[in-house]
């Protein structure tokens, strides 16, 4: 095989082609010659373009707003330091936030990355390759270049391909070509070398979509000598994604740095003129509290707890496909979710079946040589394995089982009527048709689907070998079976079937499915999940809706929906609840809007209609979560707020518009991601609450202290305090546990931000308490009883420090008390606690380094009092906790529920 990069297989033939990839239609290529090429091409991937290094990474962190100021303070800091003759200690520890904090960012990114890759991998997709003659499904980045590959519609094309089969093959090539109709395929081999992408219908091109049909091809190039491949650049954009959260926070720590400098400048003032403090002391302590309370760490910080949270959704079977959505999963308000396989199990059993105007029980007796069964066991793409295990859509299997469990001989039916052509089955049509020869030269075409559209093609009906007419009376009798089978939950099926001497020039839905014979319906029950009724009714206490789409019949999805409690069983006016896609078809969006709320089950949808359905409660704000397995439902999964895509049902090209996959198609699984994007949100807001409360406290400690005239902490107290005991506790609070009450109030709003639910209001007041209690120590030592000074200053440091690590449990909950469950639950936070606990202290108590931090140890008596008044702070949050619980404030900032929603 010589080497493809300028081979134009488009203007070659099928044979010619096989013989320059040297490869072989019905047995494909052998694994070892695939491993061969897999060796010499390459795998089958784009390779993004060359990511930062490490290094690259460092620098970039320097970028930063907050960390230019901060490195401004350290060059001010250094000049000051020099000039005076007192060193340079300041502007070193400055310089070590500087790092730690660019370390942080780095870590943070790495660790970004490391979450996106792994899901990346996760959710690689598949494709269907025959290799040693069998086809396997393998991942599409170990296919090599002269792969026979199967394409059929949900498929995203796996590489570059010339067709060799096409069977009503469709492929939409927007990706590469903008446009968004998609192109009709076929096998011919083009004339014209200079034909454009679009124009070259015997070519499937790696990352377009299958969107009809069925098709055969052989690999003409993989990864990056893909058409894709070389317009690469449109695909591997690496650019930073901030979620909503992160903008706001980077939004917000503008703002803070901006106050804070104002802040820091005034403390500078009122030190100097009003006070009469050094020039040069108050420099350094007005840059050393801004460097403290600018909140750098914030950014990084969320990212961290965004990637864990990552990584637990995909241990719980979400596999997250972007950061973002971590954090809009915790804010769902409505979860649409399809019937088939999420809220049931997808394992069909055919209960009843009725034919000959009788209903028989699926056990009884049956003639496997009639047109009835033909129409149910034909048009149908179950296999039969050696081992006998039937495979395939479970709608159809279920069909093929009640054939076989009544002894029929399936493969050999299957030989007696070979399949010449098909209308394959769509959601949007609800009916599948195949056509098949007959030994007397004529053809028969067998045609089962959704029973409201069967009829309506039907003119004549089969009762007892005879065929006649079809009247009005045998519809209303056909219309009564299937209802009273609908209303026991069971999906009914019809099936109908024609005889034709020719077969038209084109076979499609118009040309095919009319003038039908009625054969009857086929019943079958599929069991609704019980973790998905429990998993409902979570939701709903927790304020989410979950609404049932479906393409079944109304009176099957309402059944279901009432078994599920998605509609209360006991209610009478059910049906009203309910909508079908020909209701939809009648209204305009803003009368959708209007009422939407009203309705919790659409059936006989279409998949056009779910974009309608989740834009309407988009236009009431609502936050929007959807699930989707077709091709067609693409546009829905992105319109969603939370486009769920099905792992083990869903075509590549839905999984691929998703914004997380289920790796077991459950609909529980979707709210356990709701409840574990809720604890991400909250534990985010925990790190911001415990950062700027204690910053708060810093700078009201710094600017109350230079408005009296007193030097409370020199510039090395401060920002030590800053730099051990800010990032650990806070990165620690991101990996607390789900608070049990995570499920009992309302989701939150798109108004809401990371400020609100009592975090704003908490910060406030824990800030004020941590600055006066600081104040207090330092008071009662130098002032009240006049010890010595640099005593004073080590206490009002003892007790600052101290106080910010206390805090830290502090923040656990917003309203509920420390003591209401174990306070030491977070392993994590009880280490930050020590290993900050013992920086922060080390430098007292270590000899040689206490010189260097000026500090004085204090005596027993004296390091009691800096320990009960630390703790002071955790009584008088629990105080306030206490009367924001008592005086009903804190429902208020927690919005419970209203079930009546
Ligand atoms: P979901 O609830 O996930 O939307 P669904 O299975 O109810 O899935 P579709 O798969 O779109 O929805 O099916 C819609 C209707 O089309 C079914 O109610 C049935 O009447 C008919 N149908 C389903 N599968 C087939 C099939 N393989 N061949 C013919 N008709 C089918």
């Amino acid at each position: 095989m010589s080497e493809s990069k300028n081979y134009l297989a488009y203007t070659e033939s099928i044979d010619q082609v096989k013989a320059h990839f040297e490869t072989d239609l019905s047995q494909g290529l052998s694994s070892q010659e695939a491993a061969k090429r897999l060796e010499s091409y390459g795998t089958n991937e784009i390779q993004e373009e060359e990511r930062r290094s490490t290094f690259q990474k460092f620098i970039d962190q320097f970028k930063d707003f907050m960390i230019i100021v901060l490195l401004a303070a350290a060059a001010i800091s250094a000049v000051v330091g020099i000039s005076q003759g007192e060193g340079i200690t300041d502007t070193i520890i400055i310089l070590i936030v500087v790092l730690l904090n660019a370390v942080l960012g780095v870590f943070q990114e790495a660790k970004a990355e490391e979450a996106i890759d792994a899901l990346k991998k996760m959710s690689s997709p598949l494709a269907h390759v025959l290799r040693d003659g069998d086809v396997k499904e393998i991942k599409s980045t170990q296919l090599v270049p002269g792969d026979v590959v199967l394409l059929e519609a949900g498929d995203v094309v796996p590489a570059d391909i010339r067709l060799v089969e096409a069977s009503s093959l469709k492929i939409e090539e927007a990706a590469l070509t903008g446009e968004s109709v998609p192109v009709e395929k076929n096998t011919d081999a083009l004339e014209n070398p200079e034909a454009g992408i679009g124009d070259r219908y015997n070519m499937g091109y790696s990352s377009t979509n299958v969107t009809y049909g069925r098709g055969k091809g052989i690999i003409t190039g993989t990864g990056m000598e893909t058409e894709v491949g070389h317009i690469a650049k449109m695909l591997s954009s690496t650019q930073k994604q901030l979620t909503p959260l992160q903008r706001d926070q980077e939004a917000l720590g503008k703002t803070l740095t901006k106050a804070i400098i104002v802040v820091a400048v005034v403390t500078f003032l009122i030190g100097t003129l009003l006070n009469g403090m050094g020039i040069m002391e108050m420099l350094l302590v007005s840059i050393s509290l801004a460097v403290a309370a600018i909140p750098e760490g914030l950014p990084a910080i969320s990212t961290i707890i965004l990637s864990l949270g990552t990584q637990t959704m995909a241990d719980r079977n979400a596999l997250v496909r972007t950061l973002p959505a971590v954090e809009t999963l915790g804010s769902t308000q409505v979860i649409c979710s399809d019937k088939t396989g999420t809220l049931t199990l997808n394992e069909m059993t055919v209960e009843h079946v009725f034919h000959d105007d009788q209903l028989f029980a699926a056990n009884q007796d049956l003639d496997l040589n009639s047109h009835f069964i033909h129409s149910f066991v034909l048009p149908n793409d179950s296999k039969v394995d050696n081992d006998g295990k039937i495979i395939g859509d479970p709608t159809e299997t279920a069909m093929v089982k009640y054939a076989i469990d009544h002894q029929m001989d399936y493969k050999g039916l299957l030989a007696d009527y070979p399949r010449i052509d098909e209308v394959p089955f769509e959601s949007d049509r609800k009916l599948m048709s195949t056509i098949h020869k007959l030994e007397d030269g004529r053809f028969a075409v067998y045609v089962k689907g959704a029973s409201d559209q069967l009829i309506q093609r039907a003119t004549q009906i089969e009762i007892n070998g005879q065929v006649r007419p079809i009247q009005e009376a045998d519809i209303s009798k056909i219309q009564e079976q299937n209802e009273s089978l609908a209303k026991q939950a069971l999906r009914v099926l019809a099936g109908a079937y024609k005889i034709i001497d020719q077969v038209p020039a084109t076979v499609n839905s118009e040309t095919v499915e009319n003038d039908l014979i009625f054969t009857g319906l086929v019943a079958m029950i599929d069991p609704e999940r019980q973790e998905a009724k429990d998993s409902i009714r979570k939701a709903r206490n927790a304020g989410i809706r979950t609404v049932m789409i479906t393409g079944d019949h109304a009176i099957t999805a309402q059944a279901i929906a009432e078994r599920l409690e998605i509609l209360d069983p006991k209610a009478a006016d059910n049906s009203s609840h309910v909508m079908t896609g020909a209701d939809l078809n009648e209204i305009s969006d803003e009368e959708l809007a209007k009422n939407v709320a009203n309705y919790s089950v659409y059936a006989r949808v279409s998949p056009e209609h779910k974009v309608r359905i989740i834009k309407a409660w988009q236009a009431n704000d609502k936050t929007v979560s959807m699930t989707g397995d077709g091709v067609n439902d693409a546009p829905s999964l992105k319109q969603a707020d939370i486009g769920v895509g099905m792992g083990i049902t869903g075509t590549e090209v839905s999984k691929g518009a998703s914004d997380m996959v289920l790796a077991d198609d459950n609909f529980q699984t979707i709210v356990v991601a709701v409840e574990e994007g809720r604890k991400v949100f909250s534990n985010i807001q925990k790190a911001v609450q415990f950062l700027l409360s204690a910053n708060l406290g810093e700078i009201i400690t710094l600017f109350v202290a230079t408005l009296f005239g007193w030097v409370i902490l020199k510039p090395i107290h401060i920002l030590w305090i800053n730099l051990v005991t800010d990032v650990f506790p806070a990165i620690a609070l991101g990996m607390e546990k789900a608070d049990p009450d995570t499920m009992k109030y309302a989701p939150r709003t798109k108004e809401d931000s990371f400020l609100s639910f009592g975090i704003f209001p908490s910060i406030l007041y824990q800030g004020v308490f941590e600055g006066a209690i600081t104040l207090l120590v330092y008071w009662y030592v130098d002032i009240h009883l006049g010890l010595e000074h640099t005593l004073a200053e080590t206490m009002a440091f003892i007790t600052l420090g101290l106080q910010q690590l206390f805090h830290s449990y502090n923040v656990k909950s917003v309203f509920k008390s420390l003591f209401s469950s174990n306070p030491f639950d977070n392993k994590y936070l009880n280490l930050a606690f020590l290993g900050s606990g013992a920086l922060l202290f080390g430098v007292i108590l270590i000899p040689g380094i206490n010189g260097f931090f000026d500090v004085h140890n204090p005596n027993l008596e004296q390091w009691i009092i800096c320990i009960v008044a630390s703790f002071a702070l955790v009584i008088l949050t629990e105080i306030v906790k206490f009367i924001f619980r008592t005086t009903g404030l804190a429902d208020k900032y927690q919005s419970i529920p209203h079930l009546d929603d």
